[in-house]
């Protein structure tokens, strides 16, 4: 559009250029035709005003017209209001004709009264090609003519406008008339314009405007034409197409966006779900949320499964260390962590069971006898028969060096001992290899919500042990409320 605009100035800068060569030279035409009739009528004072005259009012090509002989003084006149007649010819534009004696435009110049104006003339010689004067014609800048009509009168309603100056920048031609006659200045392009003879270009005016400006020179007279329309209004249609454009495809672009949005939504779901789970991977139930998580794409898929191995992988590491934690690691049966934890439980759910605290028998002594390696295995093969005694529920737990515990739940002490001493019979009936048989001792004491305290049972549990061991060993004892004070 800026092409196109500045090349619309362009054409029509040279086209105002062509129209003012073509009418300046039929002015001189003009002159110089009547130039030659007049070179023997130069005595005949009706026939130079009736020439004059002619000129004058034929066309509106001159606002006035002069018949001056070979000295510069005035032989006719028109309009004859100017009274010139027999007077001096003083002006720029004739002094410039006498001395020149040929066709001449004048550059433009300020008249005696006050006008701007440029003055074409015509030599007159007679037939021996003796100067006898010249024949001139005024054309006023700021005055109607057919040259104000051609540059000064423009039609442009979206801020265009021409103007013409000379190449001494002065200012012949603009729609701002006080302007004529002036100088330009500050504005950038017009050195460019100066030294070519015709093109377009992007330039400020002098109010600082943006202005896509053509121009072309008029060679006769080295005018230059510029014509310019303001950048703003020539990129104007520009906001409506874009508008419309806009409107246009706003339907399509929102739909594109949806489906862009909701795709990526779809696509940062399982990401997101996946994210939120990781938070909180020692969840039980980790696995089974990960395993909902609706994983449609590989990528996500592939993440999804990486976290379920992980989390398996993490589970099984922390049921190992919990394992670890809570379980002796010479007989793989509970701790006393694991036993005391056992009995906070069964304290909540306030289920009743009752403990049967075993110490083996002058342990020492086998340690003493075969080494402390062989008191390791009796504890190993211990245990397994306190296994035996345990059913679904209860508990075995190594408390001490060669002290256990079989917490037997749901039972009352009566059943508790009978238990009790099938156990202690079954130990003191097995071979342990080298060191043959052995003996233990157990204290057995109840505990039910409603009665004691866990701590007092077990206190009194070890009271009924230090009594079966008190009263010769290899025995039962069950506590009775006298011990505990
Ligand atoms: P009592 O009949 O009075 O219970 O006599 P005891 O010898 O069994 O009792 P004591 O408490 O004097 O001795 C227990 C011994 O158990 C002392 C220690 O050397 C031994 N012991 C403790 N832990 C272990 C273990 O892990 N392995 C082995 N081999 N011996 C252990
Ligand atoms: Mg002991
Ligand atoms: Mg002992």
């Amino acid at each position: 559009m800026i092409f196109q605009a500045t090349e619309v100035n362009r054409a029509y800068a040279s086209k105002l250029s062509d129209t003012t060569e073509v009418f300046l030279a039929a002015s001189r035409q003009q002159l110089e035709y009547t130039a030659n009739i007049l070179s023997d009528k130069m005595a005949d004072d009706v026939f130079l005003s009736d020439e004059a005259n002619r000129l004058k009012y034929q066309t509106d090509s001159f606002n006035s017209v002069v018949i001056s002989d070979a000295s510069g003084l005035t032989q006719a006149a028109s309009p004859e209001t100017l009274n010139l007649v027999g007077k001096q010819l003083n002006s720029a534009g004739s002094l410039e004709a006498l001395e020149a004696k040929r066709a001449l435009i004048s550059k433009p110049y300020i008249s005696t009264i006050k006008n701007l104006l440029i003055f074409i003339s015509a030599p007159i010689f007679d037939d021996q090609h003796h100067y006898l004067g010249f024949l001139g014609g005024s054309i006023y800048l700021r005055k109607p003519n057919i040259l104000s009509k051609i540059l000064g009168e423009h039609y442009y309603e979206d801020g265009s406008y021409i103007y013409v100056i000379d190449k001494y920048n002065q200012i012949l031609y603009h729609p701002q008339k006080e302007r004529i006659g002036t100088f330009v200045n500050n504005n950038d392009g017009l050195d460019e314009i100066i030294s070519k003879k015709e093109g377009g270009l992007l330039l400020k005016n002098g109010q600082g405007i943006e202005m896509l400006a053509g121009y072309a020179i008029i060679p006769s007279t080295d005018w230059i034409i510029i014509t310019q329309s303001p950048l703003e209004s020539t990129l104007l249609p520009l906001t409506g197409i874009m508008e419309k454009v806009i409107l246009r495809t706003l339907p399509m672009t929102l739909a594109v966006f949806l489906f862009i949005w909701l795709f990526a939504r779809a696509i940062s779901r399982p990401l997101q779900q996946l994210a939120e789970r990781a938070k909180s991977l020692d969840s039980p139930t980790v696995s089974e949320d990960i395993e909902k998580i609706n994983s449609w794409y590989v990528e996500s898929l592939s993440l999804k499964r990486a976290m379920l191995s992980g989390v398996k992988l993490i589970h099984n590491q922390i049921g190992e260390l919990r394992r670890d934690a809570d379980t002796d690691p010479l007989t793989g049966v509970n701790n006393r962590r694991a036993f005391q934890f056992k009995l906070k439980q069964l304290a909540l759910l306030e289920t009743p069971f009752v403990i049967l605290a075993l110490d083996i028998d002058y342990f020492k002594r086998i340690n003493d006898n075969y080494g402390h390696g062989v008191g390791d295995d009796v504890l190993k093969q211990h245990t397994q028969i306190l296994n035996r005694f345990s059913r679904d529920g209860d508990l075995v737990a190594r408390t001490g060096g060669e002290e256990f515990v079989l917490l037997l739940k749901d039972t009352s002490s009566a059943d508790a001992f009978i238990t009790a001493e099938r156990l202690r019979s079954a130990i003191a009936e097995e071979t342990f290899g080298i060191v043959g048989h052995i003996t233990a001792s157990i204290g057995i004491a109840a505990w039910s919500a409603d009665s004691i305290t866990i701590e007092k049972t077990l206190s009194l549990a070890d009271q009924a042990l230090y009594e079966a061991k008190g009263q010769g060993r290899n025995r039962c004892i069950i506590a009775t409320p006298e011990m505990a004070s």
